[in-house]
């Protein structure tokens, strides 16, 4: 709850209302018993009725709503412990009053509040016990200990339904997070540690089964120069549209990201020949493509293709690749070259 400190209050009011009042029934019985006056009674209807919903207002309306919800919290604990002398330390319900307290503020989430409410209650307790002379007589009677099981029953069961609800919204928040860190945010294809992790696998497959695999590293021509003469905004819609053709023109099980900037990676489980064909369909794809906005804006893409090097590891592989776009750029651009690995010689 304290990752989200404006909604403190909204979140903690209905626990306030559902404790304090229920809390209200074993207080109640033991001030039936003890023939309690007047003011026993009133400052019941005080603290347990009144006081969650003054809690709630003070705190909506309060600058900093977290801190006077931690204040409110403090204050709960104050009137916990008053309750005890009050109750003459009757056992249980002392027991399930404290306990209750205590857990409210570790369920806050709060970071050490419920430490820093511990002498505040303990505190209420002396200087109450001091006006009321301490008497004390702990047995519950059966009637005591009834009124005690709805507190403890519905007050444990509506929290741990709320904690419940947290965790299923922590566990969405985290799927939602690994998926952003699985995708690049501009361009929707794998994030260079996604792509990484599942190139490596393929190339597992390769060195382990003989899974055929090929790797098409792409480079935008001259890119610098469409972002200083369209703008960096047109800059990152040809960085889209290059994205949308390697997912439209490309087989579907290819494994595709982005390495950064204007370099794009994927890894095909097909042999190099193959890739080939698919490497040169994409490049002529992404000749055609067309900004209607942008007139003369012409995109061309740089290919190097390369199979794995003989027991090489996923960076030789990618350096393999490198070494051919790089040929395929000095080669004049607009090309795909293909690096030719050979396995090592045999000597007899
Ligand atoms: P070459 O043909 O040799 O590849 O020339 P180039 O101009 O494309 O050179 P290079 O690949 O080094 O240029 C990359 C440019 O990409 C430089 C940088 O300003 C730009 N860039 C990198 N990331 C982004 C991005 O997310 N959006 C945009 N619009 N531009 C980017
Ligand atoms: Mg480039």
């Amino acid at each position: 709850m304290a990752s989200r400190p404006k909604q403190l209050p909204r979140l903690t009011y209905p626990f306030r209302v559902l404790g304090m009042g229920l809390a209200a029934l074993p207080i109640g019985v033991v001030l039936h018993d003890l023939q309690a006056g007047w003011p026993a009674w009133t400052w019941l209807a005080l603290t347990c009725g009144l006081w969650p919903h003054l809690a709630f207002l003070l705190a909506r309306h309060s600058a900093d709503p977290y801190a006077a919800e931690s204040r409110n919290f403090l204050i709960d604990s104050v009137f916990a412990g008053s309750w005890v002398p009050m109750m003459h330390f009757n056992l249980l319900p002392t027991a399930v009053l404290v306990t209750v307290v205590t857990a409210d503020k570790v369920n806050s989430g709060i970071p050490g509040l419920w430490l820093r409410a511990l002498p505040a209650m303990l505190l209420a307790t002396l200087v109450v016990g001091m006006a009321t002379g301490f008497e004390v007589d702990l047995t519950s009677r059966t009637a005591v200990i009834l009124a005690c099981l709805p507190i403890m029953a519905i007050h444990t069961l509506a929290v741990s339904a709320n904690i419940y609800r947290l965790m299923r919204r922590v566990q969405a928040q985290n799927k939602q997070l690994e998926e952003m860190n699985r995708r690049d945010g501009l361009t929707g294809v794998d994030s260079r540690s996604h792509w990484e992790d599942q190139a490596r696998r393929l190339l597992q497959r390769h060195h382990g089964v003989g899974t055929p695999a090929s790797l098409l590293l792409l480079d935008i021509d001259h890119f610098k120069s469409i972002n200083d003469r369209h703008g960096h905004g047109v800059g990152d819609d040809v960085l889209r549209a290059l994205a949308q053709r390697m997912r439209d023109a490309l087989p579907a099980d290819g494994i595709r990201g982005r390495l950064g900037g204007d370099e794009f990676v994927v890894a095909l489980a097909l042999p190099p020949e193959q890739a080939l064909v698919h490497a040169e369909h994409l490049r002529a794809a992404v000749q055609s493509l067309e900004f209607p906005d942008q007139p003369g804006l012409e995109i061309s893409i740089s290919v190097g293709l390369a199979a794995p090097p003989p027991g090489g590891n996923l960076r030789a592989w990618l350096e393999a690749a490198d070494a051919a776009l790089y040929r395929a750029k000095h080669g004049g651009r607009n090309r795909t070259e293909q690096l030719q690995t050979r396995a090592p010689r045999v000597t007899p």
